[in-house]
């Protein structure tokens, strides 16, 4: 009599937890956004004002997306089949204006992904310490150069130094600087060769962002580590990309 009661039980529980996995998502679809400078004139198709930036991050919300972390994105946790990741690339002062006013606002995590040739040296670039600030407010960081040049065969042609300093020495810089592991990488213009892959993963880099337009599918494919796509947001492909979101969120109700 035990023993049955027993494997009622297991029954149960095995039942349960075989429905609780059914409700876990299965396959996740992640979109990369890369945005870079918020002034509030109009600073041509790279920048969107804060209370623009501020709309598109509501709309994206009402479409039904989850902001994801580059954290969980590295430790592959997907609990919402619907993602958006904000990446900001080179390190604009302008963060400063939309940073509290509108992510922490809007509980949304963020990458920022440097080239460390403008940190400190340029007016309109944060500065390390800055830096150094958002880390420890939940800033995920990345690579993106040192001096920001186009890293690929061509520039490994004309000078290894000058193509190495672009993988490896971004990655010194900002771990030494940061007191964090860089592995996240950044092509800046979107360029790169295939050597640029190889030196990236002899680097230590771990994923590295294209800006080639498309999504993320969860388990996210290996051979894909190195060219995950990303979408350049500019004044011009906004809408388009909305209508991309808006669709793949039609899809799913
Ligand atoms: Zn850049």
């Amino acid at each position: 009599m035990n023993r049955i009661i027993a494997l009622v039980l297991f029954l149960c529980i095995a039942g349960y937890e075989a429905s609780f996995a059914d409700n876990k998502v299965k396959s996740s679809k992640i979109f990369v956004l890369c945005f870079h400078t918020f002034h509030s004139a109009n600073k041509g198709q790279y920048n969107f004002s804060p209370s623009v930036f501020s709309e598109q991050i509501q709309t994206i919300k009402k479409l039904g997306y989850h902001f994801l972390s580059m954290q969980d994105f590295i430790a592959n946790k997907f609990d919402y089949p619907l993602n958006v990741m904000i990446t900001i690339d080179d390190g604009n002062r302008t963060i400063d204006d939309i940073y509290t006013s509108i992510l922490k606002k809007f509980n949304v995590p963020v990458t920022f992904f440097i080239y460390p040739n403008i940190i400190g040296k340029m007016n309109y670039a944060l500065n390390f310490k800055e830096l150094d600030w958002y880390k420890n407010d939940g800033v995920y960081f990345g690579g993106h150069g040192f001096y920001h040049e186009f890293v690929n065969q061509k520039l490994y042609d004309i000078s290894v130094q000058r193509f190495k300093d672009e993988i490896y020495k971004a990655k010194d810089v900002l771990e030494k600087k940061l007191s964090m592991p860089i592995i996240t990488y950044a092509y800046p213009f979107g360029v790169y060769s295939p050597i640029t892959i190889e030196h990236l993963k002899l680097a230590g880099y771990k994923y590295a962002f294209t800006i080639e337009w498309g999504y993320i599918e969860t388990p996210v494919d290996p051979q894909k580590f190195y060219k995950l796509p990303r979408y350049l947001v500019t004044t011009t492909s906004w809408k388009s990309i909305y209508d991309v979101l808006k669709k793949h969120a039609g899809e799913m109700n």
